[in-house]
């Protein structure tokens, strides 16, 4: 079947009109400002009061556009309901808790509980997770000037050397948190399930490189069990990816990268801006167009790397959908996946699914009031990412015209 992204029947396939209806409706109240910025304020002080109307609002809604429930059970319709269209799912514990042990070491448990759901349902192809889900943000930040030089001279660390950054008590909570990241990573491999590790802030991204590169030494001999985010706003990632090619053969492992444009351009942009330091996002979003296709590109070219390309935007699938063609890739080989979010770009990920490629979609999953944090970052990308609402709402109208003649 050729790929065409403009069939809204396809894209729309597992939909209602009445739901299609309500989303319309979600992504046109994203048009205004005071309901991006005040919309989620006001949600979670109502959930905190226990108003039932409320919740039920916000469950009916936004909740229900972007997340599969509020836990894995209950998310496991939304699992199904993609499979029937041959889109996998790759549930993600969306869950911003407080920083303590006691968070950490539940949300270590829980996303080990996604990966034995993985391991019972060939619906689900990845796992998921954030590090800051299980380390606490300063720590992580403290240690990565140390990281950032092993990095640069290519070098693999022991904990121990971050003796010279870090206070006893500080080294002790370190290796706790590291303990965990290292817990799910074998969890994932021994189950024989592949596991994205998602990019963050760079004044922490370096801590997390150092991490993942570990346990693809370590997990990835056979396969790529675990994989790295490379966000490609970041004018560094090609010659990253370069340079862990290059410790991947020396060392004999294999590569797995989700490749993203990044989440986080403003705070990055804000913060070197006030700190003084060279910003380390690319000038123009022409740049990091330029650097995310000529990553897939690069990676394409290599046995060793398996890839998920993780994006909303079409020229860069349709791409990624020539070159495998030119590469006389197989549209289902198993080391390249399409991936795209819960309820955005379903236009994408259907018309991929049924044209054969390897396609998945995160399913963030918690109690309502725990991801209001992660619905309200998707509220204002709809809002700010130029044209995401606009072309939502079209391709909507469009199937509902459809279905009416
Ligand atoms: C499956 C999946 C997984 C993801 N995982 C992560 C993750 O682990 N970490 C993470 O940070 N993000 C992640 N994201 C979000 C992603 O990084 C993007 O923010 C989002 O997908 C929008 O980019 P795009 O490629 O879809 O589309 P586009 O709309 O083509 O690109 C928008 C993006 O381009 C970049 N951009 C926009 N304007 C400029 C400019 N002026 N200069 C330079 N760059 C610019 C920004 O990154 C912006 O988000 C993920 C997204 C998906 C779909």
């Amino acid at each position: 079947m050729s790929l065409n992204f403009s069939d809204t029947e396809i894209a729309f396939r597992n939909k209602s009109s009445r739901s299609l209806k309500k989303a319309s409706w979600l992504f046109k109240s994203f048009n205004y400002p005071w309901v991006v910025q005040q919309g989620p304020l006001l949600a979670a002080n109502a959930l905190r009061w226990h108003f039932p109307l409320v919740r039920s609002i916000v469950k009916s809604t936004i909740f229900s556009q972007f997340c599969g429930g509020e836990n894995i059970t209950e998310s496991m319709e939304v699992v199904a309901s993609l499979d029937e269209s041959k889109v996998k799912a790759i549930l993600d514990y969306s869950v911003e808790g407080e920083e303590n042990e006691e968070n950490f070491n539940y949300t270590r448990d829980e996303i080990i509980r996604t990966i034995e759901a993985a391991t019972t349902n060939s619906a689900i192809a990845f796992s998921v997770f954030k590090t800051t889900g299980i380390a606490r943000f300063a720590l992580l930040e403290k240690a990565n000037p140390v990281y950032h030089k092993a990095l640069e001279a290519g070098q693999f660390l022991k904990l121990d050397h971050l003796k010279e950054a870090l206070t006893p008590a500080e080294m002790e909570e370190f290796q706790k948190a590291f303990d965990r990241f290292k817990a799910i990573c074998e969890k994932a491999a021994a189950a024989g399930i592949r596991l994205f590790i998602d990019a963050e802030e760079t004044w922490i991204q370096d801590t997390i490189d150092a991490w993942v590169e570990g346990m693809m030494l370590q997990l990835n001999k056979e396969k790529a069990f675990i994989f790295n985010t490379i966000q490609m706003y970041r004018h560094d990632r090609v010659s990253y990816t370069k340079r862990l090619l290059s410790i991947a053969e020396a060392n004999q492992f294999q590569i797995g990268l989700k490749i993203v444009r990044g989440a986080y351009m403003e705070k990055e942009r804000e913060r070197a801006h006030q700190m003084g330091y060279p910003s380390p996002i690319q000038p123009d979003k022409e740049s990091s167009d330029k650097d995310f296709n000529d990553a897939v590109y690069f990676c394409l070219g290599n046995n060793r790397i398996s890839i998920c390309a993780g994006t909303h935007n079409e020229d860069s699938s349709l791409k990624l959908t020539q070159w495998m063609q030119e590469k006389n890739i197989a549209k289902d080989d198993t080391r390249i996946f399409f991936a795209q979010l819960l309820g955005m770009s379903d236009h994408i990920s259907f018309n991929l699914a049924a044209s054969g490629y390897n396609v998945a979609k995160y399913v963030p999953y918690g109690p309502v009031l725990a991801v209001l944090p992660y619905l309200s970052r998707r509220a204002q990308e709809n809002s700010s990412v130029k044209g995401q609402v606009g072309r939502e709402l079209g391709l909507i109208k469009q199937e509902l015209q459809r279905r009416t003649h």
